[in-house]
């Protein structure tokens, strides 16, 4: 059946379905979704709740064979209908997955607040918000595509016409993370599904809920079957290594830690299938005397504590001129201190837990690790005690440090928590070097009130992103990326639909 068909007639569709579809439906739960079927084949792990450590759920946990079969059903979509869709029905495809993550906004919102633990003030203005938008974006880039001709000169003198047609790249595995579960899985999702590919996703173990509903919506609004397929489990020895190794997969496009991209790019070494890498930031901010001090405290607070500093564009090296060093430093650490650290749901949360047990460990590791190597702790630096339930719960404290050399761990690795380590400068070459000591690159931030400053030093730092005066503001249609250990490609408007698409040059002879 042609998919356009389909869109239109999903209703008609379920009621033949029936009662076998209703049943299967995963309200009850993280469940794989493949060839427009979804199943809980396979063991099962807990999924935990990170405020207070309680076991919520089960998640079933792909293994080879349910790989494989998630990834046929991909391959038998893009040889289909899909293959042959064009820009324009996709185009309306993904806006009705935008409207479906609208329609249902409410629900998307407590899923990914009950996976993350973050406040609910976060996921119901960024990161449901944004998954919706990053459909409508794609559906408008990929309609207004412009592609170049160019006639060429023939010996005989008629002339050739050459031109460019995008062709899908065929089946793509998307691979996320658990800090912004949603909005980065789609992020990738919708340019890979507007270039006419067939993608199958593998959310973060730790964030299985919100990629379920998407494939609830993706069903309701009559993504054609095998066009998008989930499937569920961890990394290493599971459906992430089985997936991103699977022979079928013409791409890997995956968002998460450095190490992790190597051992993917080794997986797909053997069969040349291209990357597209978002991976790990040790993101510095430079604060020069000359900035509105307000803003720049105002900017670093969000850049360092945000979703309690689980972004990978947060910054975790503050560079600040020596002038205003000592009131800098005291000023961010009473606005860390003022934070409230509390329950995701609650009004006026700025900080929920951390992600799992695992990551509050690594964290908490590092706040004493940076003590042993010589760190001042101006604001945090432990587990907040509540005397209630949440005290079983994985929060930290939003936490402020001093005096690290530069060579100090804490400040040359990725914690990716509510921490930043601050280090005063006394000049442009040197906030620089600082800056760009780093075997990461992937945004960086700068607060100045000179013009010619801002414009001086934007282009000299290592990284994709550099934010003057603000930070994370973003716009779709850019690009986005890390340079060095922090990525490979970059994605945003036309970059993630050149990944996800082959260019085939035609020459007509005229
Ligand atoms: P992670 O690398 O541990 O896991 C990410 C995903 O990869 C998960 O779905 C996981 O199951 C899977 N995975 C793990 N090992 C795998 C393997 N060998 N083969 C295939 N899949 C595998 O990362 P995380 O802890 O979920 O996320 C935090 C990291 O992500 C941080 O380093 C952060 O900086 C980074 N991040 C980067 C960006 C960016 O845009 N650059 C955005 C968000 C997060």
């Amino acid at each position: 059946m042609p998919f356009a068909v389909r869109i239109v007639s999903t209703s008609v569709e379920k009621e033949v379905v029936g009662v076998r579809e209703a049943e299967a439906a995963p309200r009850s739960g993280p469940a794989h979704y493949i060839g427009g079927r979804f199943d809980r084949e396979g063991t099962t792990f807990p999924l935990v709740n990170p405020v207070d450590g309680t076991v919520v759920g089960a998640v079933p946990e792909a293994g080879a064979g349910t790989v494989d079969r998630a990834v046929r059903a991909a391959r038998d979509a893009v040889t289909g209908d899909w293959g042959r869709s064009t820009a324009e029905e996709r185009g309306a495809l993904l806006r009705r997955i935008a409207d479906g993550i609208e329609d249902r906004f409410d629900e998307f919102v407590a899923a990914e607040v009950a996976d993350t633990g973050k406040p609910v003030s976060l996921a119901s203005t960024v990161d449901i918000p944004r998954a919706a938008a990053n459909f409508r974006a794609y559906a408008d880039l990929v309609w207004g595509r412009p592609e170049r001709s160019f006639t060429s000169p023939t010996p005989d003198g008629a002339g050739a016409l050459n031109y460019t047609v995008r062709r899908p790249l065929g089946v793509v595995a998307v691979v996320a993370p658990w800090n912004l579960p949603l909005l980065l899985l789609t992020w990738k999702v919708a340019p890979a599904l507007a270039a006419g590919n067939a993608v199958v996703a593998k959310p973060s173990e730790l964030t299985p809920s919100t990629a379920t509903l998407l494939a609830e919506v993706m069903d309701t609004v009559g993504v054609p079957p095998g066009v998008f397929n989930l499937v569920h489990g961890f990394g290493e020895g599971s459906a992430g290594a089985m997936l991103t190794g699977h022979p079928g997969v013409d791409a890997v496009a995956f968002t998460g830690e450095s190490a992790t991209g190597t051992a993917i790019m080794r997986s797909v070494a053997e069969r040349l299938a291209p990357v597209s890498f978002e991976l790990g930031g040790k993101n510095p901010a430079l604060v020069f005397a000359d900035a509105d001090f307000d803003a720049a405290v105002d900017g670093t607070v969000r850049s360092a504590f945000t979703n309690a500093g689980q972004v990978c564009l947060c910054t975790e090296r503050v560079y600040v001129e020596r002038a205003i060093f000592d009131d800098f430093v005291a000023a961010l650490a009473e606005r860390a201190r003022a934070l409230r650290v509390g329950r995701p749901e609650q009004d006026g949360t700025d900080m929920g837990p951390l992600v799992s047990a695992e990551h509050r460990d690594k964290v908490l590791d590092y706040y004493r690790l940076a003590e042993r190597e010589g760190a001042k702790t101006h604001a945090g630096g432990a587990a907040p005690r509540f005397g209630d339930e949440r005290d079983r719960g994985f929060f930290v404290e939003p936490t402020v440090l001093t005096g690290l050399a530069p060579d100090a761990r804490a400040v040359r690795e990725e914690i990716f928590g509510p921490v930043c380590h601050v280090a005063p400068f006394d000049d442009e070459v040197e906030a620089v070097r600082l800056a760009n000591d780093s075997k990461y690159g992937l945004a960086a931030t700068v607060w100045t009130s000179s013009l010619s400053r801002a414009h001086r030093v934007a282009p000299q730092l290592e990284a994709g992103i550099v934010w003057v005066n603000c930070w994370n503001l973003r716009d779709l249609r850019t690009p986005f990326g890390g340079v060095k250990a922090s990525g490979i490609g970059r994605e945003g408007g036309e970059h993630s639909l050149d990944f996800f698409s082959e260019p085939v040059n035609v020459c007509v002879k005229l």
